[in-house]
């Protein structure tokens, strides 16, 4: 019997699908390279994970640039990124990985992005879409949002809210057997102004080893260690993941 959400998430937890009207325990996770699923929410996709649901990770470009090392050729990068996400993946207990296949850092929104990321959730049918916040050109007044990131985001909620509800969007996938889908809640990583909090802790050792994972961009585990330690912990020592939560209306 897999714990509950109160269990793992304390007393603010995310919201449960109502099985019975059919909505299933099912998480997907949105995100522009390989390893940013890891960083956004590789915690509370571990968490989910443990209390029984089914966590998806979609990854929209192939990381193909992603690298100083003149050992790799765009297609071994590609490979061994692919190889590496799929490990970090089902180190947080997440065993379904899906490349769109965008090149990396040409990311631009289209309709053909759009299309793609509708379609997963058409498929997977996601009680709960996690992704980048869009909105962000600079975050904390320290960093610069990759325009990878921003797209995926943006695409994501646009994906979530109307396109994958409304049966005259993309036709096609409705006649090769998809149907529509109501994603209920979205939750954003990156955000300014985050409002709902994850605390990781129990998991933290596990999303650190995940993205050791991603050995090809991640040699120095120390100073891995030391950046994860100031970016992650809050006064309290605890371990976050903090999301600007969106409840969609039924
Ligand atoms: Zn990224």
């Amino acid at each position: 019997m897999a714990a509950g959400l109160e269990d793992l998430f304390g007393d603010q937890p995310p919201g449960e699908p109502d099985e019975a009207a059919g909505e299933r325990k099912r998480a997907m996770i949105i995100a522009a390279h390989p390893d940013d699923a890891d960083f956004g929410a590789g915690g509370t996709a571990a968490l989910l994970a443990q209390a029984g649901w089914e966590v998806c990770y979609v990854v929209a470009t192939d990381g193909s640039k992603g690298t100083d090392d003149p050992a790799y050729t765009t297609q071994t990068l590609i490979e061994t990124r692919d190889r590496e996400q799929r490990a970090a993946a089902a180190h947080v207990g997440v065993n379904d990985v899906r490349f769109l296949g965008f090149t990396d850092g040409e990311l631009v929104y289209s309709r053909d992005l759009l299309g793609a990321i509708t379609r997963e959730i058409r498929e997977f049918q996601p009680f709960a879409v996690y992704t980048h916040d869009p909105e962000p050109v600079i975050i904390n007044n320290s960093f610069v949002n990759h325009n990878d990131h921003r797209i995926t985001g943006l695409a994501t909620v646009d994906a979530v809210y109307p396109t994958a509800r409304d049966r005259l969007n993309f036709p096609e996938h409705l006649a090769a057997g998809l149907s529509t889908h109501k994603v209920r809640e979205l939750y954003l990583w990156g955000a300014n102004e985050p409002t709902f909090d994850v605390d990781i802790s129990s998991v933290v050792d596990a999303k650190v080893e995940a993205l050791l994972l991603h050995a090809s961009q991640f040699g120095d585990r120390d100073q891995f260690l030391s950046f994860v330690e100031a970016r992650w912990r809050d006064e309290q020592g605890r371990a976050l993941e903090r999301f600007r939560r969106v409840v969609l209306f039924r």
